[in-house]
Order: C-alpha cells, then structure tokens, then sequence
C-alpha cells in the first residue's frame, strides 16, 4: 500500500510497496485514514531518532515489527473493516484514533517478546500513557495514519459526530494532550492560567482552556508570528521579551489580586518557562509541565516548597481524554471553525517529505499543523 514511512534515521520517503495492514485480534478495525497530521514528535524522530522506533536491525517489544513502518498518530478516518467481536463500530463510520499503545494492546501480538509478561500496574488502573512499554501506532509499535489503511483495536476507536469534519477531528489528538493536562492538573471552571508558549500544543491547550471555562487565560509567547496565532482565539497574549526581568512580576499582576496565576501550563519546555511558570502562580498554585524536554536544568526545590505550590507533569493521553474532547465538541464548548486557525496545509502522502517535514524543518514558526491526506477522501466531507 501506499505510505509515508520512517526507514532509518533521517530517512523518511514515500513508499507504494509497505505490506497492508492484516487484524490481528477479533476485537481489530482496519481504518481508512482521511486526514493525519504530522507532529514535533515525528520530526524528533527523524533528526534525534530512534527515538520509538526500532532500532536498525531490532524489533518493537510489543508487535514484533521492524522497520519501515509508516509513521502518524494524529488521525480521522473511515472504518474499513471490523473483527468478529467489534460491537460498536461499523464499516463506513466515521471515528477518530487514539494512538497509545500498551499493555491493553499486548493480545494483538501473542508471539512478541513481550505477549506473556502480566499488565503493568499503570495499565491496570486505566492510566495507559504512563505504561513501562507505552509506544503510538505511527511511532514505534505499529503503521500509523501516514498511510491508506491502518489496524486498531475497538478500544482506542471513538465514533466522530457529523457537525465534525474530517480535517478538524485530525485535531482531536493534540487536543487531547492538552486536556490530559489540564485533567492531570485539576483545572477547574472559573480558573485563571498562564499558557506558556503558543506552538501547537500551547495552542491547544489555550483551546481545551476556554472550553473548561477558564475565567482568565493568558498566553506568553516571546515569538510575534506565533503570539499572533494566539490572538485569533481572543485570549490575551505577552510577550516576555518586551518586559526583561520584570516579566514575571508583570505576569504576576495580571489575574485580579495581582498574586499570579491560579494554574501554569508550560508547553515549551526550557529553562525560563519553567521558572517563570513555577514564579507566575499564587501560593497553593499548580505548574504543570506537558513539554517533551531536551535536556535537564537546575531547579530549587525551595521556590515551591516556601509557598506550597504543587509541580505536576502530563503525558500523553489515554482514550478517555478523546472521549471527553469530542463531548466537549458536541456540548459547543469547543467550535470547529476556530480548530480551523491550527491547520496551516494539506496535502498528500506523495509530498510528506517535500511539502510537510522539510516545511516543518524551514518554516518552524509560521506552520502549526500541517495535514496528510492518505486516501484524498476530502470529497466525502
Ligand atoms: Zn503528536
Ligand atoms: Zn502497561
């Protein structure tokens, strides 16, 4: 079939030849993908990787599978086919895919290295992004949405409702990132919180905010093309380079009170975020970190502990986070036409390389989610 796969470090192409997709459990789907889109995650991969991935040579601990495989975890599509013990799906729905793969998924692959070993205790209690063996369809375990036919499983499925394009849904996972994190941190309706960052993740979250009712939302982002994203979501935004070593306490003065923020979301992830996160919240506050971080940094556990501020981190997501952004769609609390500022191309899997990593490698700033179309279904919509 055909695909956009990851070979070998640096090298991703498009393929006709990957081997199509077979359903490996009776509880399996085949997924016809419409819209995939491509992530900071995937381009890792290529310039740092493996980092999911197999190694050149080795196998995935859980599916057995070896390189190439086709990458993408942010994906819409059709049902294209169902196991015999599938009950809530059909061929032809329309449904969103959740990537994690875990423990849940061990059953799928009974002659891994690892089919036999128990669940692991995060998987037990439901919290699967946290497994000791997490990996993504598309990113290491098995063939991802980058291609014109995937296999699941009945659980990560979630059926999409038809005000809900296709393009849109595609949304759904960095959505879900970010409402993970807010659920992670305990945000509450009637909340303030500090953004920090307004790349495609801190977009999100500023999206995920609004919907759970979020009394005051401000994004700091010192870049103007990426401040200027955020402002389409009438939020108010900062820019911490006009305020040099006033910024936090500038920042600090903004929620009514002038004592900070009652919530901070880092979604950048390098040293002066974090410090200006864990500076900009009021005493008791939470600074969760949903970054994916290059390196380490020297932090005093004192700047939390004088004013008992809580330190939380956020990965992933579990299928219940999907389950609950597509309810927060169909309850209006998150519009589909302002989703559409996150998009910034579509094209097909024959250009992955050309028109969408090197795109995402030259033009960091001004794209935030560039959109492959596997199967052009765009005319279905
Ligand atoms: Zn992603
Ligand atoms: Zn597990």
């Amino acid at each position: 079939m055909r695909a956009l796969a990851y070979f070998k470090k640096g090298d991703v192409h498009f393929t006709d030849s990957l081997p199509e997709p077979k359903l490996t459990s009776p509880k399996g789907l085949l997924i016809s993908p419409s819209f995939t889109g491509m992530c900071g995650s995937d381009l890792h991969e290529i310039t740092d990787g493996p980092i999911f991935m197999p190694k050149d040579g080795e196998t995935n601990i859980l599916s057995n599978e070896s390189l190439p495989l086709a990458m993408g975890h942010e994906m819409s599509g059709y049902v294209k086919a169902v196991g015999p013990e599938v009950t809530k799906f059909k061929v032809g729905d329309r449904v969103v895919v959740e990537a994690t793969i875990s423990c849940v998924d061990k059953h799928r692959w009974p002659n891994a290295k690892n089919a036999n070993t128990p669940m692991c205790d995060a998987c037990k209690d439901g919290c699967e992004n946290c497994c000791d063996y997490a990996g993504f369809s598309g990113l290491g375990v098995v063939s991802g949405g980058f291609s014109e036919t995937m296999e699941t499983i009945e659980h990560h499925v979630v059926k999409l409702p038809d005000f809900v394009p296709m393009d849109i849904a595609a949304l759904i996972e960095p959505l879900s990132v970010a409402w993970h994190g807010a659920r992670v941190a305990k945000f509450t309706e009637g909340k303030t919180a500090l953004v920090l960052g307004s790349g495609p993740i801190g977009l999100a979250m500023t999206l995920v905010l609004k919907a759970r009712g979020a009394k005051k939302i401000v994004v700091s982002e010192p870049a103007s093309i990426r401040r200027e994203l955020a402002d389409k979501f009438h939020v108010e935004t900062f820019d911490p380079s006009k305020h040099g070593e006033r910024a936090i306490a500038e920042l600090r003065s903004i929620p009514e009170g002038g004592n900070g923020f009652d919530f901070a979301f880092d979604c950048s992830g390098v040293a002066p975020t974090f410090n200006t996160g864990i500076a900009a919240i009021h005493y008791r506050g939470v600074y969760c970190n949903v970054a994916i971080w290059g390196k380490g940094i020297n932090f005093n556990p004192m700047d939390m502990t004088l004013q008992e501020k809580n330190l939380t981190g956020s990965i992933g997501y579990t299928v219940e986070d999907f389950k609950q952004v597509v309810d927060a769609f169909e309850k209006k609390k998150i519009d589909p036409k302002e989703c559409e500022h996150l998009i910034t191309g579509r094209i097909k899997i024959e250009d992955g390389w050309e028109k969408g990593f090197l795109e995402l490698i030259n033009h960091k700033d001004t794209n935030i989610k560039i959109l492959l179309t596997p199967n052009n279904h765009n005319e279905l919509d």
